[in-house]
């Protein structure tokens, strides 16, 4: 097999791989008893919205721990070198997620917090428009990433995300949530990036 035909295989295994363990091996009792620790919050922050606050999940250190575990599965086989995690939320599950398979850590920030050169995309959030940052240094060419987040709703931040990664060169090989707001479409503004969400309403 020539060079091109050969990395064409690879990445479709490696898709393959992660499609499939992202799909089939957490137990379903345990994605429940995250589902039922998800508290609705109605017309927050602005009249409404129905925000879905995770915080009981990241105060029970057994939901938590289900969480990170269910998130590290969708990476599991698709040799992944960085997760990059999304401000805020995604920080707390990426960095876990993270820790967890031995990879680095890159957070994505919110404009004017990240101290070194960066790179920077506008967007439009379900609530609000915002532009994110990454450090130009902080991925490189030929690194493979999973992207975290808590939270897919409009898509606009992840697909933001995604084109800091690419301008950077890097390959995203997943886009793990825990929660998709799948109503809103998120998914169909991430291109053919492999998407994957624990919790789906
Ligand atoms: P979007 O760019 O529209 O996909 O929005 C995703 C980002 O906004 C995530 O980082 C979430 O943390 C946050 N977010 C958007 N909508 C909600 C919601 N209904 N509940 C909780 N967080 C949300």
């Amino acid at each position: 097999m020539n060079g091109w035909a050969g990395r064409i295989v690879f990445e479709a295994i490696d898709r393959a791989a992660l499609l499939w363990l992202g799909g089939w091996l957490m137990d379903p009792a345990e994605i429940q008893r995250l589902a039922d620790a998800v508290r609705d919050v109605p017309d927050f922050p602005k009249p409404g919205i129905v925000f879905k606050d995770i915080t009981p999940i990241l105060g029970d250190g057994a939901l938590f721990e289900i969480s990170i575990r269910a998130l590290a599965e969708v990476a599991h086989g698709a040799k992944v070198n960085t997760i990059v995690g999304i401000d805020a939320r995604g920080f707390i599950f990426g960095a876990a997620v993270a820790h967890l398979l031995g990879a680095g850590f890159v957070p994505i920030r919110k404009k004017g917090k990240l101290p070194w050169a960066t790179e920077f995309e506008a967007y439009s959030l379900e609530y609000g428009d915002a532009e994110i940052e990454i450090h130009k240094d902080a991925v490189h060419p030929g690194e493979r990433i999973l992207v975290v987040d808590d939270l897919l709703a409009t898509g606009g931040t992840a697909s933001a995300a995604l084109k800091l990664i690419e301008k950077l060169g890097a390959e995203t090989v997943g886009v793990a949530f825990l929660i998709e707001l799948e109503f809103l479409k998120g998914r169909e503004r991430l291109g053919d990036a492999p998407v994957e969400a624990i919790l789906k309403y």
